[in-house]
């Protein structure tokens, strides 16, 4: 660990310090409680080690100022005052300064080590939680199936992406995907292939699109969608069209399909112009359905292009 020692005395740091390197740990000294405060914030110590009677700033103002920064931070950083004075006074002040424990003036090698060691367990507990809620987040946003975001994930960027758009008048478009005749394929090759056939669908929409800030995502069952910031309507039927050669390329069969002898897709999209159109997202998303629905009826295995309803009423 890197621990900060804030301690004004020379000789008490001194020995204090020995202790801590004896123990495996790395120092930072820090004078007063000025000091105190820059260092923290220059070294990002793992524990701070702190003299309550210090010229200036005394311990409890410095351990102040510094939980008040780690909660701006969303951090924790243990803070231990040690100091001579031990009476029930100075303790219940110590703690509610932010002090997460309180040791005797002079300290011993030992307790010192003790409780290094009893603050590194919570450090390294602390670390795994952190993976464990970061590992927890990205899993909350995934499918499971085909590893795309999923609908939870997709409707949150959808409305941000919508307030950007907003924000910035650059366009926004959506996609739309529906497999043709998923039910007969599952019905005849059975579910396990048809799991297969969802994965390697979401596989080639991954694969297909090319800018970082395109989001793809599993929207139900067998339909897919995609987010497409800053693209006008000519740029999305562009990549809509890429996506249904893409399903061509990888020619999954599927003999029981009246639109084609393999697996293809039904495609809507809608484009959201901030400059012209005063729609929200669900406009966008329901145009983009009903665009799909067009594609649909009109024979399967194509791309409808659909203006938002408030637009469409504007133009007739
Ligand atoms: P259409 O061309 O009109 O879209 O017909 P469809 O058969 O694709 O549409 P329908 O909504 O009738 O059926 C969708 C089918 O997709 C139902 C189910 O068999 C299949 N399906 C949905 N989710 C999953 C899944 O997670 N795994 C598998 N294997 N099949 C799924
Ligand atoms: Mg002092
Ligand atoms: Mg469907
Ligand atoms: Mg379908």
């Amino acid at each position: 660990m890197k621990v900060l020692l804030v301690e004004d005395s020379l000789a008490s740091s001194q020995v204090t310090q020995k202790y801590v390197e004896s123990a495996g740990h790395s120092v930072i000294n820090g004078r007063d409680g000025n000091e105190g405060i820059q260092k923290f914030l220059t070294h990002n110590p793992d524990l701070v080690l702190m003299d309550v009677n210090m010229p200036n700033m005394d311990g409890y103002q410095c351990a102040q100022h510094i939980q008040e920064n780690c909660q701006q931070g969303n951090l924790w950083i243990p803070i231990i005052f040690l100091s001579a004075d031990i009476t029930e006074d100075a303790i219940v002040k110590g703690i509610d300064a932010g002090g997460d424990d309180y040791l005797p003036k002079p300290i011993t090698q030992r307790v010192l080590s003790a409780k290094l060691r009893a603050m590194a367990r919570i450090a390294d507990m602390r670390k795994e939680l952190e993976a464990a809620s970061a590992d927890l987040r990205r899993l909350s946003s995934i499918d499971g199936l085909t590893q795309l975001y999923n609908r939870r994930h997709f409707d949150e960027t959808l409305e941000l992406e919508w307030s950007r758009s907003s924000r910035t008048k650059e366009p926004l478009s959506l996609i739309l995907c529906d497999i043709d005749h998923f039910k007969a394929y599952n019905d005849n090759y059975g579910h396990v292939a048809g799991d297969d056939a969802l994965v390697r669908t979401g596989k080639t929409i991954m694969n297909t699109l090319q800018r970082p800030s395109d989001l793809p995502a599993r929207y139900g069952g067998e339909e897919f969608a995609v987010i497409l910031p800053s693209t006008p309507a000519v740029g999305a039927m562009v990549v809509a069209e890429q996506l249904r050669i893409a399903m061509d390329d990888i020619a999954i069969p599927h003999a029981f399909s009246d639109a084609a002898h393999i697996v293809t897709m039904s495609i809507g999209v809608s484009t959201y112009y901030p400059q012209h159109s005063k729609a929200g997202h669900i406009e966008l998303l329901d145009a983009a359905d009903r665009g799909l629905y067009r594609a649909k009826n009109k024979g399967r295995n194509r791309i409808e292009l659909q203006p938002l309803s408030s637009e469409a009423s504007k133009a007739s």
